[in-house]
């Protein structure tokens, strides 16, 4: 029974992540690209609410944090902002108005479409990971992300919880790039639909072990990591979907000795609702003055061992 149960944490992620993209590509096949896509976030969303009931990593990630309604109104709010732009893109001809006056001839469309998408990725992923690290390196853009690090718990539901102007740059640095590099409308839904389903596995609450994907992927196991509020782990793993970017600018980190801390968060204060969390990164230094616990993020002195305790694994 042990054993099952040790064969189940490695086989969930892979399992949903190959699932969802079988749907996608069949999808994709019947040029229903974007209406498979929210089907299959649909279905992903219902499967991973009832693995975090019956095999959850944090128990006490279980319990509310009240968020509910934030996290999905800031989860509409980005989701439908980041689909019109992508159909918008890939539907009339954005892509190829732009592609082809730049990188449309270099674009290697003669190569499998799978490969097409992994080098599509491979780009997309340049311009997300500095995006990421950015909004964690320098203030003006922490202050937007912050709302996202402002969860004191992580599961699939609170995956969209961004502020919509941390989503638009993360955006501006990823969707260009694909576009002056003559990526076609296909890759680009693929890569968009892809950074979704990572997305949301990243952030769901279920036991799973990842062994040596987590040296190509953004697993939940490195991702809690990245939640930490010791800036020396939350600084780190800074890659949307593949690690390798933080692999060769040094930011990869991963513990396999003790589990990720339980208490995550920011030792900024954050408004408690939706309308609050998107106002207080533009008015962020009389939100701090106003109240209990004003803190720089960015800055690396900033860091605490309070929840650095090792924890077994299991
Ligand atoms: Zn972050």
């Amino acid at each position: 029974m042990k054993r099952t149960d040790a064969l189940l944490d490695y086989f969930w992620w892979p399992a949903l992540m190959l699932t969802a993209c079988s749907a996608m590509a069949l999808g994709m096949a019947h040029d229903r690209g974007p209406l498979t896509f929210n089907l299959t976030y649909l279905a992903l969303t219902a499967v991973l609410f009832v693995l975090e009931k019956i095999r959850p990593h944090e128990t006490a990630w279980q319990e509310s944090d009240g968020q509910e309604l934030p996290d999905l109104a800031h989860t509409l709010f980005t989701k439908i902002a980041v689909q019109v732009a992508v159909i918008a893109i890939t539907q009339f001809g954005v892509a190829q108005q732009f592609g082809g006056h730049t990188g449309g001839r270099l674009w290697p469309s003669t190569w499998p479409v799978v490969a097409q998408v992994g080098f599509g990725l491979l780009i997309a992923e340049f311009g997300l990971y500095w995006a990421h690290r950015l909004a964690h390196e320098w203030l003006p853009l922490w202050r937007f992300h912050a709302v996202h690090h402002s969860s004191e718990k992580l599961w699939f539901f609170n995956t969209g919880r961004f502020h919509f102007v941390d989503t638009l740059k993360s955006m501006l640095f990823a969707i260009p790039v694909l576009v002056l590099a003559g990526a076609p409308g296909n890759v680009i839904t693929w890569v968009s639909a892809l950074t979704a389903f990572f997305g949301i596995l990243t952030h769901c609450n279920i036991r799973m072990r990842f062994g040596w994907l987590n040296y190509l992927f953004n697993t939940p196991g490195l991702h809690r990591w990245h939640h930490s509020m010791d800036l020396r782990e939350g600084n780190k793993n800074y890659g949307e979907n593949l690690v390798l970017w933080d692999l060769l600018f040094g930011t990869y980190f991963d513990d396999s000795r003790r589990r990720p801390p339980a208490r995550i968060g920011i030792r900024e204060a954050m408004p408690k609702t939706f309308l609050g969390q998107i106002w207080a990164p533009f008015d962020w230094e009389n939100y701090q003055a106003s109240s209990a616990s004003p803190a720089t993020r960015p800055d690396q002195s900033a860091t605490t061992a309070s929840d650095n305790t090792p924890r077994p694994v299991r």
